[in-house]
């Protein structure tokens, strides 16, 4: 990460405060190379003996999965019923123009970068395209303001990054790089590399909508598939609100690192259970029972979603 990301004279105070969050302090942070090891060992170990329960079956561990077996395992093991709507569609389509934007040169209006988003979407065979074209020239106009919103709002509240602070979206992190258990992690935007041993990289995550634990959940899980990948630790993480300035910043320490690993071996274990050896999934009700598909016959759902005192439901959709 560098140190500054682009002039501060030119920046907004909300880019100022941004940028103060997620600089690089003057002090280097290095972690040992026997930390990193004992991290590595552990989960090589684990992953051993998860081994001989996976029956050949190979699992793929993402930050969904473990928010998944980690909320409510019942849900986790319903069939996926997945379907686009809008505040979905606006995730996506502001994600992309956010990552156009972030490699762009010269100004850009956010509603060209939305339009260019969206083209480039409905160029896809898969994933929202389908769902784009049935869509009529009011309901397009309806996403493209939602979001021109939060592409305006991101470029006030976070300061132009300046191509040596080595911006990188979607940046794709698995560990190990074969096996029958692999961590994967998909960060929006990294920047920053690391210096030798010294920790550099800062990790973000757009979202909309409200704060919520899992958020940061997701961005320590990064932080250990990147950890084991490169065998440098980030830096920082922050989980960017676009409707909410500034950021969620976290700095990585030692602790972080080994209590992020032992809840992804936790959730391993979980995961056996509940789809390899049978487990019966229990039930947690809270907040997911309010988009849950099995929400109407399920009895702990209902009386959680008929509480006097359960907030109105807000989206927490990830971009
Ligand atoms: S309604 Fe709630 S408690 Fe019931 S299965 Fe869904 S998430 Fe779990």
């Amino acid at each position: 990460m560098s140190d500054s990301s682009a002039p501060t004279s030119r920046l907004t105070p909300a880019q100022e405060s941004t940028l103060d969050l997620i600089r690089r302090t003057t002090e280097p942070l290095v972690f040992s190379a026997e930390l990193v090891a004992e991290l590595r060992e552990e989960a090589n170990e684990a992953f051993a003996h998860f081994g001989d329960r996976l029956d050949g079956n190979q699992v793929f561990v993402t930050k969904h999965t473990l928010a998944g077996v980690f909320g409510c395992e019942t849900q986790f093991l319903a069939p996926d019923e997945f379907e686009w709507t809008p505040s979905r569609a606006r995730g996506q389509v502001s994600h992309r123009a956010i990552q156009l934007l972030i490699n762009w040169r010269g100004e850009a209006a956010p509603a060209e970068l939305v339009d260019e988003a969206i083209a480039r979407l409905l160029n896809e065979e898969k994933g929202l395209s389908p769902w784009l074209e049935t869509l009529g020239q009011g309901d397009l106009a309806d996403l493209r303001a939602m979001c021109s919103d939060h592409v305006t709002k991101f470029m006030e509240c976070f300061p132009p990054l300046d191509p040596r602070s080595r911006p990188v979206t979607e940046s794709s992190t698995q560990w190990p790089v074969d096996g029958q258990i692999l961590l994967r992690g998909r960060a929006d935007l990294t920047m920053g590399k690391p210096f030798e041993r010294e920790s550099r990289k800062l990790i973000v995550d757009f979202k909309t909508g409200r704060v919520v634990p899992r958020h940061r959940e997701d961005l320590r899980f990064y932080a250990i598939v990147e950890t084991l990948y490169r065998q440098v630790p980030p830096l920082k993480l922050a989980s960017f609100y676009l409707d909410a300035a500034p950021p969620i910043v976290e700095d990585v320490t030692e602790n972080m690192l080994r209590s992020t690993l032992r809840r992804t071996l936790d959730g391993v274990h979980a995961l056996i259970e509940l789809r390899v050896e049978g487990r019966p999934p229990t039930k947690s009700p809270g907040a997911p029972c309010r988009w849950c598909p099995l929400a109407a016959d399920c009895s702990e759902g209902q009386t959680y979603l008929h509480r006097d005192d359960i907030a109105d439901a807000t989206d927490d959709e990830g971009l």
